[in-house]
């Protein structure tokens, strides 16, 4: 759709950031436009409705797009946050980064079976959204889909974290 490639063009490319050699994807000028930011949350949803009965989202830029999928699709959210953030974590997983690891935790909000849509902003190496998958199965959630906004196809990351809805290629 015409807002959709209006969304694509407002993905700024940033060279050199965080460090040298990386081009990191933006996208906050998405965010700021009310047409492109409902048509994205559109499209990240479109293959899923009805299917799922919460999102969970990956701390911190996965929020700005669950917060707004959840509310569209009309189910709840389930915040993955960085460890040491939630005061009663009670999955917490650890993965590997290009310069040592990270953890990622949750609450145990989710009922046993609960049928949860995984949301990001970005998928690259899919070290993340693979820990997230292993965070909702361990609380017992069923992750019947995984959104981004943006799939860097170059990084790989599809290889590892399986079928994955990409709004955008990078
Ligand atoms: P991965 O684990 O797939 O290598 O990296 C994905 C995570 O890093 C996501 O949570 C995402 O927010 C962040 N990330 C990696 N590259 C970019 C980028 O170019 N732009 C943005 N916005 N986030 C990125």
């Amino acid at each position: 759709s015409d807002a959709l490639i209006r969304a694509e063009s407002l993905i700024r490319t940033i060279p050199d950031y965080p460090e040298p050699g990386v081009l990191f994807r933006d996208i906050t000028p998405l965010l700021a436009d009310a047409t492109a930011l409902r048509a994205v949350i559109h499209a990240m949803i479109a293959p899923f409705e009805g299917d799922f009965d919460v999102v969970a989202g990956i701390e911190a830029r996965g929020f700005l797009l669950a917060g707004a999928v959840a509310m569209e699709a009309g189910v709840g959210l389930v915040p993955i946050r960085k460890a040491g953030k939630l005061p009663r974590p009670a999955a917490s997983v650890s993965y590997a980064l290009e310069y040592g690891t990270a953890t990622i935790e949750a609450h145990d909000d989710i009922v046993d079976g609960t049928r949860v849509l995984l949301v990001d902003d970005v998928l690259a190496t899919g070290g993340t959204l693979v820990a997230g998958h292993e965070l909702v199965a361990a609380l017992g959630g069923d992750v019947v889909g995984t959104a981004v906004l943006m799939e860097l196809p170059a990084l790989g990351g599809r290889a590892i974290v399986g079928d994955v809805h990409s709004v955008f290629l990078g």
